[in-house]
């Protein structure tokens, strides 16, 4: 399970906003307790794909000096986001082939014209000589009418 309360989630969907039509991508920042990772800051990465549009790739010095900064606290990088202009909130084909990492979380934003359409977290295990993405639940949802 991670937990996203409202001040980080809305800090990750502002930037998938604002970075749309392009994919916005940033590290997630918590700790974590046992199975439920706790995020507790979000932090938006340069998005230096060369096809923006379609892929992302955070910048591994933002990771590094995220690494360096956190060491030896409480909290650490365990996790990331991205978005998806107009696709939905399930790891793509790309995303699947470029995971990496077993230890982080992945939070996928899918946007329709601009707006959230949907968000999911997903975990990656290793399987055979790849990774294998599965969803998992979030907490700290804001409730919905529905
Ligand atoms: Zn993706």
């Amino acid at each position: 399970m991670i937990v996203l309360l409202a001040r980080e989630r809305e800090a990750l969907v502002a930037d998938c906003v604002a970075r749309y039509p392009e994919e916005a991508c940033g590290l997630l920042i918590g700790r974590r307790d046992n199975d439920t990772v706790v995020v507790t800051q979000v932090a938006p990465s340069p998005n230096l794909s060369q096809a923006p549009r379609t892929s992302f790739e955070i910048d591994t010095k933002l990771r590094l000096d995220l690494a360096r900064e956190l060491r030896g606290g409480p909290t650490a990088v365990v996790g990331l986001y991205h978005s998806h202009p107009e696709g939905d909130a399930a790891p793509s084909a790309t995303d699947r082939a470029r995971a990496w990492e077993p230890d982080l979380v992945w939070v996928i934003v899918a946007l329709e014209r601009g707006r959230v359409a949907a968000l999911a977290a997903h975990a990656i295990t290793p399987a055979g000589a790849t990774f294998a993405f599965h969803p998992i639940a979030i907490a700290g949802e804001p409730r919905t009418s529905a």
